[in-house]
């Protein structure tokens, strides 16, 4: 990590807004205000600014981040509305409930930013000044909560620059946040579950919908607060094809995920070989995981193996989503 970042606060206003979308469209990391908590913007569609967003945020792990969008429209240019979703949109946007949606066929928001998943998480925030950015940026924007790994969620500007000064690009100081709590999640699948309670009371949404939000099959996973469901609500990207970590060589049949150098005795006759970052950089490395193991995986290889991946920096995040893809669905 590039610590020891100039990270300007500025008051929220309309210069500050246009700057934060500049800096949010130069790849930047901008920490506003949203009713629920301050969130860390990074466009959503840009893999090397979200890897840069894990790694400001020490994040041991790839969770799928909320896209945030400027309305229900921009919301369904990146994921699949069914009636019920329309309705709670209807009923709820702008506002702390976030929606998990199958994303659409021409999604350009990151893998990365998904985790790989076929899913999007989508919400149309209320604060004033997280809806002027979002329009000034025109894109979506992912927005976790803007504290270090492990930290409480921020309620104030104050809060922010305690964490993350020197880490991120823009602070955009709009006073202390209403809700301060996450938003309430909501998937929309055959049956509209509620996987996470949040701002939104889960009774007001019973009552739009008529009948109670379902309960996710199981608990979150400990780990990572994810859902674990099966079906459309998998809460990790598992290729197809077996996954086998910290290989020394490649076997018959199997294609190669590389880092660093491709160099490994059997590599020639490996089905494929893409390499992660041929220079060793994590961050390049976290940007092309996702996509790289569906590449691997849809050229049909028996299994994929994968070089180690040093521990450090965004390798912790890495290695953990490959420890997963490796257990299967
Ligand atoms: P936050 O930390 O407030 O940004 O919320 C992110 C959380 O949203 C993740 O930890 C997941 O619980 C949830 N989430 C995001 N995307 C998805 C998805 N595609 N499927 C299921 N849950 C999701
Ligand atoms: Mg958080």
């Amino acid at each position: 990590m590039k610590v020891g970042l100039k990270t300007q606060i500025w008051p929220a206003n309309e210069a500050t807004v246009a700057a934060a979308a500049r800096c949010l469209a130069e790849g930047g990391l901008v920490a506003f205000p949203t009713e629920t908590v301050y969130g860390l913007g990074a466009d959503a569609t840009n893999p090397a600014a979200i890897a840069r967003l894990y790694e400001a945020k020490g994040r041991p792990s790839f969770n799928p981040l909320i896209a945030h969008v400027g309305d229900t429209a921009a919301g369904e240019r990146i994921a699949r509305f069914d009636p019920t979703a329309t309705k709670l949109a209807e009923a709820f946007w702008p506002g702390p409930l976030t929606l998990v949606l199958p994303k659409t066929e021409d999604c350009a928001v990151a893998d990365l930013a998904t985790a790989g998943l076929d899913t999007i998480a989508v919400r149309v925030p209320a604060h004033p000044v997280a809806r002027a950015i979002l329009r000034a940026f025109g894109g979506p924007v992912v927005a976790p909560s803007a504290n270090l790994s492990g930290h409480v969620s921020p309620t104030s500007a104050a809060h922010v620059q305690s964490d993350l000064a020197g880490r991120i690009d823009l602070i955009v100081d709009g006073g202390a946040v209403t809700v301060g709590v996450e938003s309430t999640i909501v998937g929309c699948f055959d049956a509209p579950i509620l996987l996470r309670p949040g701002g939104l009371p889960r009774g007001e949404i019973e009552r739009v919908l008529g009948r109670p939000l379902a309960r996710p099959p199981q608990d979150p996973d400990q780990d990572t607060g994810q859902p674990l469901a099966p079906g459309m609500l998998a809460s990790h990207y598992a290729p197809r094809a077996q996954v086998r970590l910290n290989a020394e060589t490649v076997e018959a049949g199997e294609a190669l995920l590389a880092f660093g150098s491709n160099a490994m005795p059997g590599v020639d006759a490996a089905t494929a070989v893409m390499n992660l970052s041929a220079r060793g950089d994590l961050n390049e490395a976290a940007t092309h995981l996702f996509g790289y193991l569906r590449a691997l995986d849809s050229k049909g290889a028996r299994a994929i193996a994968v070089m180690p991946v040093p521990h450090h920096g965004l390798g912790e995040a890495i290695n953990d989503r490959l420890r997963r893809a490796a257990m299967g669905r």
